[in-house]
């Protein structure tokens, strides 16, 4: 006898990033895949970064706290921190992993830019990564869809434009998201903040609030 089919829960979506700091560029697209895709919950998951290479004056603690301040904000926004519990950097797959133990009838939806899709390649066991979540890659202005070969071929077997499809499904599909582009990323937001321009809904009024308080990013002499 076949064992009973569980029905699948709302899927969740996932946005891993270093945040440093997070800005519109990672949470317009997040709440546009939430609403389009209906997914039941955005989970932010902030990157471990060794010590060296952290940005001098922005602990962890900073970034998890400015992303704790936007996810306060959205309906459906969660934090997860396990990624920077560890003192070690964490693979993708390594938390995939993990979050598929934890939530074996919730289809995942991994979220990232096109920038991130066209690397995808150099990932730790990239090819892996559909085992465990579907991918909702948004478009970002500067990067166009001129995949290489590998990743046109991970298309064409994967690619689905049918929401249910991610519904239905704990893993295995990339929605290419037709999302409003956002022409900013952390690079460019901390040379305006360190250059002490003004950098108004660039990022959460909370946020901005907090990376002043703290003074972070400012030229040193500031
Ligand atoms: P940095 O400039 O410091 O490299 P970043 O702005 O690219 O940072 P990350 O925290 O590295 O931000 O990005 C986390 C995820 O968010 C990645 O998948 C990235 O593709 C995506 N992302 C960041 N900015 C945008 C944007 N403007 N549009 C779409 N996706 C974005």
């Amino acid at each position: 006898m076949k064992a009973p089919i569980r029905p699948l829960k709302a899927p969740v979506g996932l946005l891993g990033g270093t945040f440093d700091p997070i800005h519109i560029g990672h949470l317009r697209p997040a709440i546009e895949a939430r609403d389009a895709l209906r997914l039941e919950e955005i989970r932010l998951i902030p990157n471990h970064i060794p010590p060296h290479r952290a940005h001098p004056l922005c602990s962890s603690e900073q970034r998890l706290a400015m992303v704790k301040l936007a996810a306060a904000e959205n309906r459906g926004f969660v934090v997860d921190e396990r990624e920077l519990k560890r003192d070690t950097p964490s693979w993708t797959i390594d938390t995939l992993i993990e979050l598929r133990n934890e939530l074996p009838d919730t289809p995942l939806c991994f979220l990232m830019g096109m920038d991130s899709l066209l690397s995808l390649a150099s990932w730790h066991r990239w090819q892996e990564l559909l085992d465990y979540a579907h991918l909702v890659v948004s478009s970002r202005p500067g990067w166009q869809p001129d995949y290489p070969a590998e990743m046109a071929d991970l298309l064409a077997r994967h690619q689905t434009t049918r929401v249910q499809a991610l519904h239905q499904r704990l893993a295995g599909h990339i929605w290419l998201a037709d999302n409003q582009p956002v022409a900013l990323s952390a690079t460019r937001l901390r040379a305006l903040l360190e250059a002490g321009q003004d950098v108004r809904y660039l990022l959460p009024e909370s946020v901005a609030h907090y990376i002043d308080q703290q003074g972070l990013y400012r030229a040193t002499g500031q």
